[in-house]
C-alpha cells in the first residue's frame, strides 16, 4: 500500500543516488537504486570498475523488464498477449524465458504456471482494481491457462486465442541472472543484488567471508531468519507482499492455478535458496502453492534447491541442507525437513 505521506516515486528519487566509496575493507563500492518490473531494487558492487557495473546491472534488468513486461503496452509479451491469431513470432529473451518457465510449470505440476494472467487479471492484481471474479468467470478463464498448450516450435509460438504469460513470478529472478552474468565484463567479483527482495549475491563479501541474507518476518515488520551464503539466489513469496481484503476475507496476488483463487494454506512465506535466481522465483513461486506437504515431496524428488517454509503457527521448516548457514531470529517451533 502507497505511504500518503512518503510516496513511493519521491522515495525512489531521494534513493536513487550512486553512492561511491571505499569499505572497511579498502575495496572500493558502489550503491545504486532504481524502480524497475514494479518494484524497488539496490545493487551494491565491489571493485575499481563497481560504478559501471552498477549502472549495467540497471541497464540490464530496465532492458528485461521492457520485454516481458505485461504492463508496458509495446513490450514484446504484451504484444503476444494482444495477439489476435498464432503463430506469432517468439526469440531472444521472452522465448529463452517461456521455455525455462514452461519447464518449471511441468516438474511442479502447474503450480508455477505463467499462463495465469487471465484469472489474476480477473482478480484485479495486474492493475490494482480488486474484485472477486464470479465463480462463472473463474471457470470460463480457467479453460485458457493451460500451460500444456502453450508450443514453441523454432521462432513460432503457438497458443489458444485469449491465453496470456505473465512472466511475474519468474522476471526478477532471470533479470538477476542477465545482471549477474554481466559482472566479469567490470572484473566485479563481489556483488549483492536486491532486486525487489530477489537477492542474488555473487562471489563473497570482499572480507572473504559470506554474506548474510535476511529473510523477512510474514509476522511482523522485522527479519525472521538469516541465511549466510556465497554464489547463490535466495527468493523469497510471500501472501503478505501483495493481497486485497474483500467481506473480511483476505485475497493474495499468488493464484492457485487449480482452483482459480488466490492460494489459501499454511505457509505464509515461501524461500528458496539455490544457485539459479530464474530457478528460486519460480519455485518460491511453486512451493508457496504447493502447500507444505507437496513442497516437502517436490524438493524430496528433486534436491536442487534448498528451501525455508514459514508457517501459520508460528512453525518454520526448513531443508537440512542449510543447517549450520541458518539462523533464526526468534523462539519458533522449527523443523528440519527429514531427507525421505
Ligand atoms: P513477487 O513478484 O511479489 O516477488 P512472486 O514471485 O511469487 O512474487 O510472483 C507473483 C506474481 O506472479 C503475481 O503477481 C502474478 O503476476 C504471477 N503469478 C501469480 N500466481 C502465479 C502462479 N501460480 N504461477 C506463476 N505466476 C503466478
Ligand atoms: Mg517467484
Amino acid at each position: 500500500m502507497k505511504n500518503r505521506f512518503f510516496p513511493f516515486g519521491l522515495l525512489s528519487l531521494l534513493l536513487s543516488v550512486l553512492a561511491f566509496s571505499l569499505c572497511a575493507c579498502g575495496e572500493a563500492f558502489c550503491v545504486r537504486s532504481f524502480d524497475s518490473m514494479g518494484a524497488f531494487m539496490t545493487v551494491r558492487c565491489y571493485g575499481e570498475n563497481a560504478e559501471d557495473a552498477c549502472r549495467a546491472i540497471e541497464e540490464t534488468v530496465r532492458t528485461v523488464e521492457k520485454e516481458i513486461s505485461v504492463t508496458i503496452p509495446g513490450s514484446t509479451v504484451s504484444s503476444i498477449n494482444s495477439a489476435a491469431d498464432f503463430p506469432v513470432k517468439i526469440g531472444g529473451t521472452t522465448k529463452e524465458l517461456l521455455v525455462f518457465s514452461l519447464h518449471v510449470a511441468e516438474i511442479t505440476d502447474g503450480a508455477f504456471n505463467p499462463a495465469l494472467f487471465p484469472v489474476s487479471s480477473a482478480w484485479g492484481f495486474p492493475t490494482g482494481e480488486y474484485s472477486v471474479p464470479a465463480g462463472d468467470e473463474i471457470r470460463r478463464l480457467l479453460e485458457l491457462t493451460d500451460f500444456r498448450n502453450i508450443r514453441i516450435d523454432g521462432a513460432n509460438l503457438y497458443m489458444e486465442r485469449g491465453m496470456k504469460l505473465d512472466f511475474g513470478a519468474v522476471g526478477k529472478g532471470f533479470a538477476g541472472d542477465c545482471a549477474a552474468g554481466r559482472l566479469a565484463e567490470f572484473g566485479v567479483a563481489s556483488a549483492v543484488l536486491d532486486l525487489g527482495g530477489n537477492i542474488c549475491v555473487i562471489g563473497k563479501k570482499p572480507d572473504g567471508s559470506d554474506w548474510r541474507i535476511g529473510i523477512k518476518s510474514p509476522w511482523d515488520d522485522g527479519v525472521a531468519a538469516a541465511v549466510s551464503v556465497h554464489d547463490c539466489s535466495v527468493v523469497t513469496s510471500g501472501g503478505y507482499e501483495r493481497f486485497f481484503v474483500a467481506d473480511g476475507k483476505t485475497y493474495v496476488h499468488i493464484i492457485d492455478g487449480a482452483t482459480g483463487f488466490p492460494v489459501e494454506n499454511e505457509i505464509l512465506s515461501a524461500t528458496v535458496v539455490c544457485r539459479s535466481g530464474a530457478y528460486a522465483d519460480a519455485l518460491s513461486t511453486a512451493v508457496f502453492v504447493l502447500g507444505t506437504e507437496r513442497a516437502v515431496a517436490l524438493w524430496q524428488a528433486r534436491r536442487d534447491f534448498e528451501m525455508i517454509l514459514m508457517c501459520r503457527g508460528d512453525s518454520v521448516l526448513y531443508t537440512p541442507g542449510l543447517t549450520g548457514s541458518l539462523s533464526f531470529i526468534h523462539d519458533f517451533k522449527i523443523v528440519e525437513i527429514a531427507e525421505e
